[in-house]
């Protein structure tokens, strides 16, 4: 089976082509186009700059996708669009577009939610048998899963407040380091003392893998002023150990979290016990080791996939698209786009999703 996808829930416009055969998983090609520049002067991803920018360039991805991949629209079997959750502009555009082709073509329309892509892709890359455990975390989200099939997910808990990516981003901007703040705080942090300043591990002290980050960011924004106030300033050797506290405190708690949701995973007992990391974060070396150790002392497989499928991508939008049209699903004109949309409908709606 061979899928084209579409994803535009965010900043990101994307197209890419996936093909699933007997022999394996194989992305033909895959397209992203960002549009960091353009939000660049508001500080910020503007919802009506995005969408009217998703609308421009869908196109023109489809084009280079199917280019890229040697392929006519007649090749494919199907088309996989991201139908929520995200920024509802980019979403319709997405939907648009995914609906005129598919009418035009006369080949299926597949809606997938953007969370389920993220969490497939450790199928598409390493073809991890189900159920596995999946933590996402990027700048939007985080979020303790166990998938079991293409539309059967357990939430088992995820941050309350900001997503990690998030608090990387604004204690960057707390710091006057660039943006995004992932890597430029993981740099800064490779020179600090994590030891040196003392952070909180917010709800450590609470059962269960629910996780908040959004009081870190204060902590880290009272620590700054104190050092500011003994200083006169805040010397570069501070803030390097103050990036190394704050990163050294999201690894612990994740670490820490990922420890008990694998526990409540483990009581399923799955033949090939394994834990996938997906999103932005997971780039983190220092927080993928701590992830790593947990997995180690618990014999779990660790999977990360590569960075690019990692992060807003369509070639996981195509490939989850697959599994559900394997599985049955099929969409009509009348698909919708839903800026709200819990991969766990037994869970607590978006409580505690992030964005
Ligand atoms: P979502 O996919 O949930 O809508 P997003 O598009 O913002 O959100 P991603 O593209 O997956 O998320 O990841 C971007 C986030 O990852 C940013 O917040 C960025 O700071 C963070 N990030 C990137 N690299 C690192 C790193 N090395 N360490 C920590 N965080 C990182
Ligand atoms: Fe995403």
């Amino acid at each position: 089976l061979t899928f084209l996808g579409l994803e535009s829930s965010c900043d990101d416009t994307a197209a890419a082509v996936v093909r699933v055969s007997d022999t394996g998983r194989e992305v033909l090609a895959s397209v992203v186009s960002g549009q960091t520049e353009l939000h660049a002067p508001f500080g910020g991803v503007v919802p009506e700059i995005a969408a009217r920018a998703h609308a421009e360039k869908l196109d023109l991805c489809v084009e280079e996708a199917l280019a890229k991949a040697g392929l006519a629209l007649s090749d494919l079997d199907g088309i996989a669009v991201t139908a929520g959750p995200g920024l509802i502009g980019g979403v319709m555009s997405g939907v648009m577009c995914a609906k005129g082709l598919a009418a035009g073509s006369g080949l299926p329309l597949i809606g997938v939610n953007h969370l389920a892509g993220h969490a497939l892709t450790p199928r598409l890359t390493d073809g991890l048998d189900y159920p596995y455990l999946m933590l996402l975390v990027s700048g939007g989200h985080c979020q303790f899963l166990i998938a079991s099939g293409p539309e059967n997910f357990t939430r088992l808990g995820g941050t309350i407040d900001d997503a990690p990516g998030e608090a990387f981003d604004k204690v960057a901007k707390l710091l006057a380091l660039p943006q995004p703040g992932g890597p430029s705080v993981e740099a800064e942090a490779r020179k600090g003392d994590p030891r040196a300043i003392a952070l909180p591990r917010p709800l450590l002290d609470r059962p269960g893998c629910d996780m908040s980050f959004s009081g870190l960011k204060t902590a880290v924004l009272r620590a700054r002023d104190q050092i500011i106030a003994e200083h006169g300033g805040l010397p570069k050797a501070r803030r390097a150990d103050l990036c190394a506290a704050f990163q050294a405190s999201v690894s612990d708690v994740l670490a820490e979290k990922s420890r008990r949701a694998l526990r409540e995973y483990l009581t399923q007992a799955p033949a090939h016990p394994a834990l996938a990391v997906a999103g932005g974060v997971a780039a983190n070396k220092a927080i993928r080791g701590a992830l790593e150790t947990v997995c180690a002392e618990m014999s779990v497989a660790f999977l990360a996939p590569p960075l690019a499928l990692c992060t807003d991508n369509a070639a996981m939008i195509a490939y989850a698209g697959i599994e559900r049209y394997q599985g049955g699903g099929r969409d009509g004109m009348d698909l919708v786009a839903r800026p709200r949309w819990p991969l766990d409908q037994n869970a607590r709606a978006l409580l505690g999703s992030g964005k």
